[in-house]
């Protein structure tokens, strides 16, 4: 069962890495609003940090050697910190309007914070998860 669990994450993670790429601007949201480079960057992070999560939990799996893991989670981690980097050298602008933005930003990622009811134990998850954090279910979008 946990061989299963571990197939369906990982092709989940393929999809992860590889959709991004080439959905890059066709968006709605994008479309309506302006990006700036700085919710362009917040974004980034969120794949990359997401990446490393999933990087994790596929060699806790065992699907990946140590040696694989080390290097692959290497290079993801010298990434983040470039992103994490570029974002703290905006953010040290202290651009008056940047800091807006990235409030109006704030406000609305939180209020598209939605939540998925997992079918099996009935748990709360955030609507980004793939499966349930109490049970371990796949949760249906
Ligand atoms: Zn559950």
């Amino acid at each position: 069962m946990i061989y299963l669990f571990c197939g369906i994450l990982s092709g989940a993670v393929l999809s992860a890495i590889c959709l991004p790429l080439f959905k890059k601007d066709d968006t709605l949201e994008s479309a309506i609003i302006e990006e700036t480079e700085w919710d362009l960057l917040q974004r980034k992070k969120e794949v990359v940090l997401g990446n490393i999560q999933d990087l994790d939990f596929e060699y806790k799996c065992g699907k990946l050697s140590a040696e694989d893991y080390q290097k692959i989670r290497a290079e993801m981690g010298a990434e983040a910190a470039l992103v994490l980097q570029e974002i703290e050298n905006i953010e040290a602008e202290a651009d008056l309007d940047a800091l807006i933005r990235r409030e109006l930003t704030a406000r609305k990622s939180k209020s598209a914070l939605q939540t998925t009811i997992c079918s099996t134990c009935g748990a709360s998850n955030p609507s980004t998860n793939k499966f349930c954090a109490e049970c371990g279910a796949k949760l249906k979008r």
